[in-house]
């Protein structure tokens, strides 16, 4: 990557910059013209409900192919995106992209199919947030029913009174509300109450070791408890082994999202991974 820093003339700073700062810069400038120069893709994770063993609705997850720096993942590129504001532009893109594919599946007959796009804390809090998701639900023709944004936790803890008026408007529109990553932020336990959510993801780093440490199992089991008396739906994320899964199915979770069942995958392969049924090997003896 020298020549691309000497071509953009950062190359005498380097040297006193450290590694994860001068990536940073470097990830920042091929950012800039990433969105028009079409270097990003979406793939969709399903979502597979334990009742039914059904996929019933598929995370959308943002990718980046850079000329310059080859693949990049979203945990590099998005807190650069985030810290220069672009992350606006490519939020809204996601969104619209996430619309018109799950407006095409509904078309081709895949029945109350939901697509979940992640928004950044830099888009929940712009005031124009609503009228984006409203712009996007209306231009696709999907029903907001068919949409849920993911939240974190740390995106909306701060301002409670004020995000609480926020998360009822996205509510308004129809649309769901998942909080991401649960049990990573400031649990305010309380506040759970209040916030207008319907569904909690399971951060992955509880899961991991669901099966092998008791008080990891513990936490989830009591994370899904919660979720059954406050009736929101608990999705898992990060279910990687059929141990896991038979911890998770004993403890009633209702919905597994995880490398167990299929990586994020471009869109075409999910219509058809839908089309036939999921190996029953992937559900014996849970
Ligand atoms: P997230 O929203 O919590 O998404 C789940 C992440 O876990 C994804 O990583 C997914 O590929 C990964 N994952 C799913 N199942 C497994 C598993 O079984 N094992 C392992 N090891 N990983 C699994 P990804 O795609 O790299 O995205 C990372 C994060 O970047 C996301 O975490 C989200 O916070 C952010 N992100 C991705 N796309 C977008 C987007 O369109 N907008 C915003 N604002 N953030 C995004
Ligand atoms: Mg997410
Ligand atoms: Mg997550
Ligand atoms: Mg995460």
């Amino acid at each position: 990557y020298a020549k691309t820093m000497g071509r953009n003339g950062y190359r005498f700073y380097a040297e006193s910059l450290n590694k994860n700062a001068m990536k940073f810069l470097q990830i920042e400038g091929c950012l800039r013209n990433a969105l028009n120069n079409d270097e990003f893709s979406l793939h969709y994770q399903p979502q597979v409900c334990l009742k039914s063993h059904k996929i019933i609705s598929v995370e959308a997850l943002l990718r980046w192919e850079s000329p310059e720096l080859g693949n990049v993942t979203p945990s590099e590129f998005i807190p650069v995106a985030e810290d220069s504001g672009i992350i606006n532009d490519l939020g809204e893109w996601v969104m619209r992209k996430s619309c018109v594919q799950a407006k095409k599946w509904m078309d081709a007959g895949m029945q109350n199919f939901r697509v979940s796009v992640n928004l950044s804390s830099i888009q929940f809090k712009r005031a124009s947030l609503l009228n984006m998701i409203k712009r996007a639900l209306d231009d696709s023709g999907l029903p907001a029913s068919l949409l849920e944004v993911e939240l974190t936790e740390s995106a909306i803890m701060n301002d409670i009174d004020q995000n609480i008026t926020r998360l009822n408007q996205i509510r308004d529109l129809g649309v769901a509300i998942a909080l991401d990553d649960f049990g990573t932020g400031y649990s305010s336990l309380s506040y759970l109450k209040r916030f207008p959510i319907n569904t909690l993801k399971i951060d992955r780093s509880f899961i991991i070791t669901i099966d092998t440490d008791p008080e990891d199992a513990a936490i989830v089991e009591a994370i899904i408890t919660l979720a059954n008396t406050l009736k929101l739906t608990v999705i898992a994320e990060g279910v990687e082994t059929h141990g896991q899964l038979k911890a998770l199915n004993r403890f009633h979770c209702d919905i597994i999202q995880g490398f167990y069942f299929s990586k994020p995958v471009p869109a075409e392969q999910i219509t058809k991974i839908v089309q036939q049924p999921l190996n029953k090997d992937l559900f014996a003896q849970i």
